[in-house]
């Protein structure tokens, strides 16, 4: 059945006359038609912000806290719709859409927490110097279709906190659940704080180069957060830019072999692999290789890949068509230069729905595009390695700077190789943790700024001092 969803523009939900088709990836059917906005769509959702930015940025921060609680709530209420919905839009199996969604309400809840205090430079007997910080304005959210509820809400959440108001463009590929949030938070905040557009990837550069719009917030590829910073030098708009990654986990020879062999597999294949800190090389050493990729393959075997909304489904399809062709491509160029496979490689191009079965790879080299690229999908190449200095620079021989892993009981011996870890993130035996209270953000070519803790929140702002001449003769 297709439904048609509708955006929010100015605490309305609107149509358009052009629409987008919107498929589920597991059927290849289409399950939602929805605006495809372009200039003028924009220009009303933007002039809204505008306005609605006049007094939202002068309401009590305790005030703009509550409303945001309140989104919370409405998320909360209606997991239970929103996570089938998920499902069916983006390929993720029913548990993991429902982590998303109730992730999403928590993190928001948790953000709305934070707090925007004036500094105090100096309070001497002749001056009073302080810093406050003030919202940037408009701001353009752009997210992807791996974790549309999760990016969508992440930005919206601490916008609003800031007292920025926004106009957020999700993935055209996944725009469903989060249309459907903004029906249900239209009554709830005020009209023109959140505006929701819907439309094609050309959609995109014309928020970049808005003139109503201070400030982009943008996650997705290293490819186009290169575009976004072009689009967004022309008015010097501030930017943050969450952007793709290749994460090196290492485990060392002390590690349980057992014990961490399911985690291991999981940092690889949650959300079919299309996780930005997804582990995409994972380098063991040698004295536990044989044992320990024996193990993860063992672990692959019982992982049944279908549809998300199937039970017993573990990992689900490829979310669109275009990046299933991308991931074939590399485990083709893996198969055509011989690189051995401990399971998968073997993808039906003919069968319904963008399915390829888990893919392991048995130390294929350094160089191997299945290991230098972000693969995004699920698919695992595991390496070899004998020291400590040789598989810190392999790990950090990459453009990109996201995140990384660490897997040893020698906790201190863990944390001394996370330091030499070019990246923003790096866990010690765990994976893909984020806390709505600590700043998340990419080295190199993953990106600047943060989301997420105070760090995030101060994305949204900029800092204005005011001084005070204490003995000033006037
Ligand atoms: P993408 O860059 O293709 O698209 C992301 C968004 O940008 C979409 O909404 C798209 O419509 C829009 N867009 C496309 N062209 C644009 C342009 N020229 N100007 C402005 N906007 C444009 O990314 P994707 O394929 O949706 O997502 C996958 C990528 O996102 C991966 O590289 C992944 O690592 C990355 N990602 C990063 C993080 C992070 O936090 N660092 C999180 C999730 C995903």
């Amino acid at each position: 059945m297709t439904t048609t969803y509708h955006n929010l523009i100015d605490g309305e939900m609107v149509s358009t006359s052009a629409t987008m088709e919107v498929l589920n990836p597991a059927t290849e059917k289409a399950i939602g038609l929805v605006p495809s906005c372009g200039a003028e769509e924009l220009d009303r959702a933007v002039a809204a912000a505008r306005k609605a930015f006049k007094t939202w940025s002068k309401t009590p921060i305790d005030d703009r806290r509550k409303v945001i609680q309140a989104m919370s709530g409405a998320i909360k209420e209606n997991a239970d719709e929103l996570f089938r919905l998920l499902t069916s839009e983006q390929g993720k199996p029913h548990d993991q859409a429902k982590g998303e969604i109730y992730g999403a309400a928590g993190m928001v809840a948790a953000q709305s927490t934070l707090s925007l205090e004036d500094e105090v430079n100096e309070d001497s007997d002749t001056r009073l110097s302080r810093t406050r910080r003030v919202p940037v304005g408009v701001v353009g959210g752009i997210v992807p279709w791996n974790f549309p509820v999760m990016m969508a809400m992440q930005k919206i959440a601490p916008a609003m906190l800031s007292g920025c108001t926004i106009v957020l463009k999700p993935s055209p590929f996944t725009p469903l659940a989060t249309l459907r949030i903004a029906e249900l938070i239209k009554d709830i905040v005020p009209a023109g704080v959140v505006n929701i557009i819907t439309g094609e990837d050309t959609l995109g550069p014309l928020i970049t180069e808005h003139e109503g719009i201070d400030k982009i917030t943008f996650t997705g590829s290293t490819a186009t957060g290169k575009k976004i910073m072009e689009g967004a030098s022309k008015d010097l708009k501030r930017i943050t830019l969450e952007l793709g990654g290749n994460d090196a986990s290492i485990v060392l020879p002390d590690a349980n072999v057992e014990k961490v062999a399911e985690q291991l597999f999981w940092s690889s294949f949650s959300n079919a692999g299309q996780v930005c800190i997804a582990a995409k090389r994972v380098y063991i050493h040698e004295d536990i290789y044989d044992e320990l990729s024996a193990a993860i393959a063992e672990v692959a075997k019982g992982v049944t890949v279908g549809d998300g909304s199937q039970q017993g489904t573990g990992v689900g399809p490829i979310q669109n068509k275009k990046q299933f062709e991308r991931v074939c491509e590399l485990i083709q160029d893996a198969k055509d230069n011989g690189y051995k496979f401990l399971s998968g490689g073997d993808v039906d191009p003919s069968g319904t729905g963008y399915f390829v079965p888990l893919t392991i790879l048995d130390n294929p080299p350094e160089d191997a595009r299945i290991v230098a690229e972000e693969q995004f999908g699920p698919v695992m190449p595991l390496m070899k390695f004998s020291t400590d200095d040789e598989v810190i620079e392999r790990a950090n021989n990459s453009e990109y700077g996201l995140a990384g892993a660490v897997w040893t009981k020698d906790t201190d011996k863990g944390v001394a190789i996370a330091e030499q870890l070019e990246t923003g993130t790096v866990w010690i035996n765990e994976y893909m943790h984020l806390s709505p209270f600590a700043p998340f953000g990419g080295h190199k070519q993953s990106g600047f700024g943060a989301e997420y803790g105070t760090e995030g929140l101060l994305e949204f702002t900029y800092p204005q001092v005011i001084t005070v001449k204490k003995d000033a003769a006037v």
